[in-house]
């Protein structure tokens, strides 16, 4: 029998069981630490410096937070890309909302910003305005994001990044996870690297603040202690996870460079297959980290050359 190939399992770089063990030495397990505000800083270093981060226990969490800090609650609506993982969509329910799914478009797999225009029409029509917009970078292929922003901005519906696969991934030679009101990324074991989530996000007119006491049980209210004004979740990352982060952060490029190896194979290895086409980037301006590389069928076409492989 053949190996087992796994999808995308962890791979250390080295250095992570020294930030660890730091941890350990200095007694810094549960959040925050060192560890957490070190990984925040690598990443806004890594991304843009104007944005702001906070490393969260799961990309999950951090999509979850954001519709909160968005004020999406019971009875609203939340236009999501229905070809996603259902991460994308699950906290638009944990919220009492309901999402409005929006197809893909063939040159990026993702969200396509004219049935994202008729939908939000729709809806207003119909007297429900969204409350967001979540659109996806799948794969690690970057959506079309001018397009996206610009009917976001056209319409005053905030736009929610989920770059949970898109790390190391640029459009017009800017990261993603830096385009949305909200961004989130994701660490999970599958990812282009692991351990935890992570929220970055810009202070733009939108997003006037943000409310600490959302991840952080502690009053901000100017209050005596153990009062709160909100409901808070508790959703930070440890400063052990954030430690391999860090470590995680060393191998990124080298990671990234990897997967985009990988598609080259994929591209070599199908290019006579009639009926088999390999996603790829359709233009110079967006760069995939090629998390993943996906094949398109053709069922149709003759199979005769499949023997070649
Ligand atoms: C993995 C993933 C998430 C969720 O991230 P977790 O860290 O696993 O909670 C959300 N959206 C997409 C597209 C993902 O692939």
């Amino acid at each position: 029998m053949n190996p087992k190939i796994r999808l995308s399992s962890p791979h250390m770089g080295g250095t992570e069981q020294h930030y660890i063990k730091e941890a350990f030495d200095t007694n810094w397990i549960a959040p925050p630490g060192p560890n957490v505000t070190g990984f925040e800083n690598d990443l806004r270093k890594y991304l843009n410096e104007a944005v702001h981060v906070a490393c969260l226990s799961s990309g999950t969490a951090a999509i979850h937070l954001a519709l909160v800090q968005l004020g999406v609650g019971l009875n609203d609506e939340v236009i999501c890309q229905s070809m996603t993982f259902s991460a994308s969509a699950n906290p638009i329910k944990y919220q009492g909302a309901t999402p409005v799914f929006v197809d893909s478009e063939k040159e990026t797999w993702n969200m396509c910003p004219v049935h994202l225009e008729s939908a939000i029409k729709d809806r207003i029509k119909k007297g429900t305005k969204p409350k967001a917009i979540i659109v996806v970078h799948l794969y690690g292929m970057p959506a079309k994001i001018d397009e996206i922003q610009a009917i976001s901005k056209d319409y005053n519906i905030p736009l929610v990044e989920d770059a949970a696969e898109a790390l190391g991934s640029t459009y017009k030679g800017r990261k993603c996870g830096t385009f949305g009101d909200f961004s989130i990324l994701s660490f999970n074991g599958n990812k282009i690297i692991t351990t935890s989530g992570v929220v970055p996000w810009y202070v733009t007119q939108r997003i006037k603040r943000i409310t600490p006491s959302f991840w952080l049980p502690k009053p901000v209210d100017h209050a005596p202690h153990y009062e709160h004004s909100q409901v808070g979740y508790n959703y930070r990352m440890s400063n052990i996870s954030a430690g391999i982060g860090r470590g995680q952060m060393e191998v990124l490029d080298k990671h990234v460079n990897l997967r985009r190896k990988m598609n080259a194979f994929y591209k070599t290895l199908f290019k006579d297959i009639e009926g088999v086409t390999v996603l790829e980037e359709s233009n110079t301006e967006v760069f995939s980290n090629h998390w993943l590389s996906c094949i398109l069928i053709n069922e149709r076409a003759p199979f005769t050359e499949r023997s070649a492989l």
